[in-house]
Formats: structure tokens, sequence, C-alpha cells
């Protein structure tokens, strides 16, 4: 245990011991459904009380980071088994230039990662930054399923970038709604600003290329 306690903190993870919570016992009953991987995700759907207890342990793991992310946001991911109930993984985004919360999450779990369900505080990076892609490295650990808390506005990740790559490689995703998804959009207000306006800027540039390639046709 000495060893798998060590291995398993780290900048922004937070012990590997397996914990039962409470809430997400008392749902956990039912699996949840599997998403349409053909469609894209709708806000709401498929996402379970049990899911929305995950999804508060990752808001409360993304608020230790909180104040030291910059320019990055304050991201928690917890990884729990196919019985919805036992926390195999999580982590949080210390600061920028560290890794992502999932990449914590995932070194937590290990083999464990198998099967198991993603809860994301925010939509997982699809592009290649600093670091490399979360939604590979979901992809790449067998995460059979994706909760995401809001979806990222940044354009390079807007898109379903990292969404859809994990739906492509029959990974569920669920996008969370009502309260759960504004806590997780509330939590990093700046950054959501700054993407917001970056989405535009990408839309009316995008926009205006098109009226010039019409206009010269
Ligand atoms: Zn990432």
């Amino acid at each position: 245990m000495q060893l798998l306690t060590s291995r398993r903190i780290g900048g922004g993870g937070i012990g590997g011991r397996v914990r039962r919570t409470n809430a997400a016992a008392a749902a956990a009953a039912a699996p949840p459904p599997r998403c349409d991987a053909s469609s894209p995700p709708v806000p709401g759907q498929n996402v379970t009380p049990s899911d929305r207890a995950h999804l508060r342990r990752a808001l409360d793991l993304a608020r230790l980071g909180l104040g030291h992310t910059a320019p990055n946001p304050a991201v928690g991911c917890v990884l729990v088994a196919p019985d919805g109930r036992t926390v195999v993984g999580e982590g949080y985004h210390p600061r920028a230039g560290l890794p992502h919360a999932e990449v914590y999450a995932l070194r937590a779990a290990g083999r464990a990662a198998e099967g198991a369900t993603a809860y994301v505080t925010l939509e997982p990076c699809g592009h290649h930054g600093r670091t490399p892609p979360c939604a590979e490295a979901l992809r790449d650990a067998r995460v059979a399923r994706v909760v995401v808390g809001c979806a990222d506005p940044n354009p390079l990740v807007a898109g379903g970038g990292g969404l859809a790559a994990l739906r492509a490689a029959g990974v569920a995703v669920a996008l969370a709604d009502g309260e759960e998804e504004r806590l997780c959009r509330d939590l990093n207000p700046e950054f959501m600003a700054r993407m917001e306006a970056e989405a535009e800027g990408a839309a009316k540039r995008r926009a205006e290329g098109e009226k010039e390639g019409a206009a010269r046709r």
C-alpha cells in the first residue's frame, strides 16, 4: 500500500485509495446507459444522479488548483470503476505546464482505468498543446465512458475535437446540464470569457473568409 500510495500522489493526484461515496453508492444500482456514438451528446442526456455526484467530487478536486492554473482553467477528474461507485483514480490540474487533471487520474488508476467512467469538469482537450491531448490519453487507457461537466468554448477544443475523437473510438460521451454544468462553467469565469471571445473571433474570421471566397467565385 505504501508503494501504491506514493505512486498515486502526484502534483495533482489525490491519494489513490479506493473510496465509496454514499451519494454515489445510492444511485449506482443501475449501470449508466451508453450514449449513441453516432450523434453528438445532448446536455443532460444519459446523465444519472450518480454521475452528478461524481462530477461534484471532480469539482472539489478542480478547486484545489484554483488560483494556480492561469492561463489554464482549473479542472478536476475522477475515474470510477464499472460498478459505478468505486473511485479508482483522482486528479486535478495543479498549474500551467504540469499535466492535466485527466493524466493524474489515469496515473492513479493504472490498469483500473480500463472500462472506467471518467468524470471531468471541463471537456478533455483534443489538441496538442504543451501536453498531449487528454482525449487520446483517456481513449488509450480504454476508458469506457466520459462524463463532461461543461463544454470548452476554446476554438481548439470546441467543435467536438476531443469529444469527437473519443466517440469515434467507441467511448460513450455524456454532457452535464443544470446545476453541475453551471458549477463547472463558473469555476473558471476568466478562462471561459477569454475562450468564448476567441471562439467568436474565429467564427467571424471564418464567415469573412467564406464571404471573400464567394465574392471571388
Ligand atoms: Zn488536457
